[in-house]
């Protein structure tokens, strides 16, 4: 059940109403969650064997919690997640979510490229029912493994009434992450993902989810995204600037066919005398230019730079969401001024 006595405050298990238990469709697409390893004490160079039933047959006590029913969509480290791949997952989701009797999806994912999923999910799905991308930042053979009860607090999650309508929300060590703001910043540790400048939206604690608040980015039913409409997803790299580095990077990603650059910038989405000549020839080739950091917290700021090369600044997204956004923007438009208000708005 959720804490708060006002709003959504039924028990989680008769979500479904007529106190059925709520109807969860759990979709594996591999990672840590779905890894093992010869030995209990590895950590590291695991591999991605265990189907999504088997991760699920691991915890039942989810079967208290909601009717669950498991589809393998994938089973791949998350680093092996295409373009097309990520369309792909966003459309299935969307045919499930479309589904009367599904009363909200669960995703198991890799962590590493976790938050660039659900941000896109976020951004493409048209739906108000519960979405929660889950991960494990262990093996399933690992001592104290983190993916069961992430998987069953992610199930207990989607299974609440109120988780729905927040968007696309990811579920990692008790913590309730928004897509939009939550980012992984740990190489190891199950503790592993932080939305550090805005906080999490709430976490499970005693079995109970805690919301404490709301995202307020636009997001699912409020975008203007819709994958009925997108046959591919353009070609948008990013470039990670530092102390030394030359333009042909930029000159290689256009050549190479890239519609947008993402720099990771130095400091508040500054432009280095290479990184400034690489926003010419963008601006030159019809390529648009978004000014990230690297830095990893905090606003890239509006520049004067933005009016002289056409460049927009990220404001709060880092680099690979920054990416995520660029791309969809360019399904809809070119128009550099719109392009900024959109990286204003989601
Ligand atoms: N290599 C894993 C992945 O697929 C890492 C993880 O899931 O934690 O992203």
């Amino acid at each position: 059940m959720v804490d708060d006595p006002g709003q959504g405050s039924m028990p989680a298990v008769s979500r479904g109403g007529a106190g059925r238990l709520a109807r969860i469709v759990l979709l594996g697409t591999g990672g840590t969650i779905a890894s093992s390893a010869a030995d209990a004490a590895q950590l590291h160079d695991y591999q991605v064997t265990v189907g999504v039933d088997a991760i699920l047959a691991a915890v039942p006590q989810v079967r208290q919690l909601a009717d669950v029913r498991c589809e393998q969509l994938m089973n791949v480290e998350s680093h092996e997640i295409d373009n097309a791949m990520l369309l792909g997952m966003a459309r299935r989701i969307q045919a499930l979510l479309d589904e009367d009797d599904v009363d909200g999806v669960v995703i198991t994912h890799g962590t590493d490229t976790l938050e660039e999923s659900a941000y896109f999910l976020n951004l493409v799905l048209d739906t108000a029912k519960p979405v929660v991308v889950v991960g494990a930042m262990r093996p399933a053979t690992a001592l104290s493994a983190d993916g069961p009860l992430n998987l069953l607090n992610a199930v207990r999650l989607a299974a609440c009434a109120e988780a729905g309508g927040k968007g696309v929300l990811v579920m990692l060590n008790d913590r309730i992450g928004a897509a939009r703001h939550v980012t992984k910043m740990h190489t190891t540790a199950t503790d592993a993902f932080y939305s550090a400048e805005q906080g999490s939206l709430g976490e499970i604690a005693g079995g109970v989810v805690h919301f404490f608040s709301a995202p307020t980015r636009r997001h699912t039913t409020h975008c203007e995204f819709s994958l009925a409409d997108i046959d591919a997803l353009p070609q948008v790299d990013i470039i990670f600037d530092h102390l030394g580095a030359g333009a042909h990077l930029y000159r290689a990603a256009i050549e190479a066919g890239a519609c947008g650059i993402v720099l990771a910038a130095t400091g508040n989405g500054s432009l280095s005398p290479s990184a400034r000549q690489g926003a010419a020839l963008a601006r030159e080739r019809g390529v648009v230019f978004v000014r990230s950091s690297r830095v990893g917290q905090g606003v890239v700021t509006d520049s004067a730079d933005d009016a002289v090369l056409d460049t927009v600044a990220a404001n709060s997204l880092n680099p690979q969401k920054a990416r995520i956004l660029l791309m969809l923007v360019l399904c809809v438009t070119r128009d550099v001024a719109a392009i900024r208000d959109c990286f204003r708005l989601y």
